[in-house]
Order: C-alpha cells, then sequence, then structure tokens
C-alpha cells in the first residue's frame, strides 16, 4: 500500500516535471515560430495544463503537434489551431466569449486564462459532462457548459465580445452572427465533411457582416440534434 502510495507521488511529480517543458517547446516550436504572437495568447498556452485535458492513455502525447482522439469520433485540435483561434477573435481581458464543441475543454481553458467569462456549448452529452468535471477540477470558476445543440448559440448571455466554433458547419449559423456584438469577432471553420475547409473570420460591424477565409484547415463536423 506504501509503495504504492509512494509510485503514485513520485509519477505525479514526474508528470508535473515533464508537462513544464513540454508546454514551453509547444509554445516555442509550434507557435511562436509559426507566427503567434499576441502576448497573453502565448501566456495561456504556457499556462493550461493540456495534459490533464486529454484521455489518460494520450497524455504522453499532449504535447504533440497535432490533434488527438478523445472519444466519441471527436478531436481536441492542434495547439497551433487552438492558439491561431483565439488570437484571430482579438480577446481582451473584459471579453465575454462564446464557444461552440467544448470537447475536451482545452479552447475553453485557453480562453478563460485570457477573457472573463467563456460560455461554451457541447453536444455530446458524454464529453459535455467530462468536460465540466475536468475544468472544475482545474479551478476554472469563469467557464459555463451548456449541454445542447450550438447552433442556436446561448440567448440568455448574448450578445457576445467573440465566438470561437470548433466544428466545421457547412454555413455560418445565422443565430451566432445574431449573438455576436457590432464591433465582434467570430471564428468558424466553415466546409463539408469531404472537402477542405477553410477557417473563416467573421467581422460584425455597423453596416453588415464581413468575412475572410485564412487558412484551409481540417474540423470533425458540425452535427445537429436530431
Ligand atoms: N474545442 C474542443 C474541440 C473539440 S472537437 C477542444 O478544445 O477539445 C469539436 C466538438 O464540437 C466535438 O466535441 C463535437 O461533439 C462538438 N460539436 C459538434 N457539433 C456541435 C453542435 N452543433 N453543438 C455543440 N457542439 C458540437
Amino acid at each position: 500500500m506504501k509503495t504504492i502510495l509512494m509510485i503514485m507521488i513520485a509519477s505525479s511529480f514526474l508528470n508535473f516535471l515533464t508537462a513544464l517543458p513540454a508546454r514551453e517547446n509547444m509554445v516555442n516550436a509550434q507557435l511562436i515560430r509559426r507566427g503567434i504572437s499576441h502576448p497573453s495568447v502565448l501566456s495561456a498556452m504556457r499556462k493550461v495544463e493540456r495534459h490533464k485535458l486529454v484521455p489518460d492513455n494520450m497524455r504522453r502525447r499532449a504535447y504533440d503537434d497535432s490533434p488527438l482522439p478523445i472519444g466519441y469520433g471527436q478531436t481536441i485540435s492542434q495547439p497551433y489551431i487552438v492558439a491561431f483561434m483565439t488570437e484571430a477573435i482579438l480577446p481582451e481581458k473584459n471579453h465575454r466569449v462564446l464557444e461552440i464543441g467544448t470537447g475536451s475543454g482545452y479552447q475553453a481553458a485557453v480562453l478563460a486564462e485570457i477573457v472573463s467569462e467563456v460560455y461554451t456549448i457541447e453536444i455530446v452529452k458524454e464529453l459535455g459532462e467530462r468536460a465540466k468535471k475536468d475544468l472544475g477540477e482545474l479551478g476554472y470558476g469563469n467557464i459555463h457548459v451548456k449541454l445542447a445543440d450550438g447552433y442556436y448559440g446561448w440567448s440568455e448571455h448574448a450578445p457576445f465580445d467573440a465566438i470561437v466554433v470548433t466544428a466545421a458547419a457547412e454555413y455560418i449559423p445565422p443565430a451566432l452572427v445574431e449573438q455576436l456584438k457590432t464591433g465582434g469577432r467570430m471564428i468558424i471553420p466553415v466546409g463539408s465533411n469531404f472537402m477542405v475547409q477553410q477557417l473563416v473570420l467573421v467581422e460584425k460591424t455597423e453596416d453588415g457582416v464581413r468575412t475572410r477565409s485564412l487558412m484551409p484547415v481540417r474540423f470533425v463536423p458540425f452535427t445537429r440534434e436530431k
């Protein structure tokens, strides 16, 4: 019993010691080198314990330069994509941000390090519940998780300063545009499951909506409640 406890303590200490340099390497090699420069995005990426938000059997690969499976056919995005999308919305301390597609909760945690409130919606019940529990254990009191179809947004808390959609939609859901503040930004992968998708930046202005494709991406599909 005592030995098992000792081994457990030693292994969590070892985890802690190895996770720190792994995150620092990730930030330098995968983010800064590729042009991510927003200081609060970089410090959030340095801080969030990604290895605690992936399934146990993926922990060793948590800081790899790739997406990883998180169960239920879903994935946690590659660190660079998370940083890129976070930078694209120009997050500020006082912002309230809506995320569609909680998944592992990692993108929500990165946002929560920077902005004041994060509202995140997940359609797969098991994933939403797991993320809620994990984010609670990590102490994120400013993340609110809802289990629902994110197509309709979260009108009770609208309008949002920014919206981050992490599943690929065939078109931009109108409710999300409505729930975005004037002057606000939304980042969303658009395209079908079988074609190249584009990461689209939506800017809502006084005279309408401006969209720009930023780069080709590959995301899991935006699904709809039956
Ligand atoms: N942001 C996540 C990425 C998860 S992948 C992370 O950091 O780990 C995309 C997620 O979007 C999946 O968990 C999927 O179940 C969810 N999703 C797909 N369609 C959705 C919808 N209509 N509403 C809410 N979530 C949705």
